[in-house]
């Protein structure tokens, strides 16, 4: 049962989402908080909203609605109180534990905190997670984008996201040189920069439980570990290692690796565990595409991966993601705030769109993610697209923000 009652839509009572023994527990009306974003943000959220409620009304007869509560920061935080990032609104996230939020403008100088590295440090939002396949009718790259159907799992609180970094020539780093080169007689030339790359089995077996525990539930055939083992023995290696032995510990029954299953037939139904090297799968994806599901991945190799397959399916600009933890989640857009475009109704709202499908889905409203699915393809077939899609459609009709959300709706089913 939801834990508090509080808010009100159309008549509805809201209700907090709450996650108990690895499961949400999502009442009829939840509260989901949302922050709308900086410079277009306002445009895409306004018309991402109007899809959602559109669809949940659609999917469920009138008998679930989401109580939308906005929390702020970015800019509009900081024109209102003077705090890019009020303490509240992590309290407010923390609370309802599932969040959806636009682009924000990263301010420039120093001091200020991001809301996405001060999200994934509190809320340990471990994983990113970037599902990308081609929507019908999107100009792509490659010859046959629909092959490319992935899910990638990316690592997203180690490795480069540690952010242990010493400018060349600071007392830290030549201070690590020295210490290095006294105690383990390390060659590092004077003056360098030194990064450190934390990579822990704690960190690594979690990011890939989750990635196989989807790939269980959503019938994926095989789960792919990305590294770089062959010269990072130990931090890549070892992701590779400890991402067979938890499979094998925790998912015997349900998991093959790429070496047994082409032994044994019957393991078909299983999912497939194997691994690439990184820069190997890079190639992979373009050439042999459709031999790829669920990814996972440490941090920067999922951070090069992710973009590089969104190019592919030509949905850079479409590409929607999560950061997801133990029972808390932040869904956002992927591109930044366009201020160019900021107020016109004019940019494409479908990132945020995308990430509300994968929000509804982890959820359990399946249903709803998969009617406005249908509905972004409907839109895009009917060629009344924003002005990023129109200038690569032959014979479509340039639409605005608002009007792209409303052939959305139409073809919601
Ligand atoms: P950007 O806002 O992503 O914009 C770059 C270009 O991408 C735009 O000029 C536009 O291309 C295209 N674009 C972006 N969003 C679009 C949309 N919804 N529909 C259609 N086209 C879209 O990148 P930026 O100019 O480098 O960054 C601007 C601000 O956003 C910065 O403050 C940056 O730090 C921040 N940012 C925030 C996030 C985040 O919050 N997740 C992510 C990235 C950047 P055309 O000019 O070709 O039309």
């Amino acid at each position: 049962m939801p834990t508090q009652l509080e808010g009100r839509r159309g008549g509805a009572v809201g209700a907090k989402i709450d996650y108990r023994d690895g499961h949400w527990i999502v009442p009829d009306h939840p509260i989901i908080p949302f922050i709308e974003g900086d410079g277009t943000g306002p445009d895409i959220w306004r018309a991402a909203a109007k899809v959602f409620d559109a669809a949940v009304a659609r999917t469920s007869g009138g008998k679930r609605s989401v109580v939308w509560r906005e929390i702020l920061a970015g800019e509009k935080s900081f024109n209102q109180s003077g705090d890019w990032l009020p303490e509240e609104t992590l309290g407010v996230i923390r609370e309802h534990r599932v969040a959806i939020k636009g682009p924000l403008t990263t301010p420039v100088g120093g001091g200020i905190r991001s809301l996405n590295v001060a999200l994934r440090q509190v809320l340990d939002l471990y994983a990113c997670i970037r599902p990308v396949r081609h929507i019908a009718g999107v100009p792509a790259p490659v010859k046959q984008p629909a092959k490319l159907d992935i899910v990638i799992f990316r690592e997203n609180i180690e490795d480069v996201y540690a952010g242990i970094e010493y400018k060349a020539g600071s007392p830290e780093a030549d201070a690590l040189i020295e210490f290095l080169q006294r105690r383990f007689g390390a060659k590092i030339r004077a003056g360098s920069a030194i990064g450190i790359k934390p990579m822990s089995k704690f960190g690594s077996q979690r990011l890939i439980v989750k990635a196989i525990q989807y790939a269980i539930k959503r019938r994926r055939p095989s789960v792919t570990l990305v590294h770089k083992g062959n010269i990072m023995k130990f931090t890549e290696g070892g992701f590779r290692d400890w991402g067979y032995e938890v499979a094998k510990e925790r998912f015997a029954e349900q998991t093959v690796t790429e070496a047994e299953g082409a032994k044994r037939k019957e393991d078909v139904s299983k999912v497939m565990i194997k691994d690439r090297i990184a820069d190997a799968m890079f190639q992979q994806l373009v050439l042999r595409p459709d031999e790829y599901s669920v990814i996972a991945a440490p941090n920067l190799n999922g951070d090069y991966l992710s973009d590089a397959a969104a190019a592919q399916v030509g949905g850079l600009g479409l590409a929607p993601g999560g950061n997801v933890g133990d029972g808390y989640a932040v869904y956002e857009a992927t591109h930044g705030t366009a201020p160019k475009y900021a107020g016109q109704d004019k940019v494409n709202p479908s990132s945020v769109i995308l990430s509300g499908v994968m929000m509804f889905e982890e959820l359990g409203w399946e249903d709803v993610g998969r009617a406005i699915v249908r509905g972004l393809e409907g839109a895009i077939a009917s060629k009344h697209v924003t002005y990023d899609l129109a200038r690569q459609l032959p014979g479509a009709t340039e639409v605005s923000t608002s009007a792209f959300a409303d052939a959305i709706i139409e073809h919601l089913s």
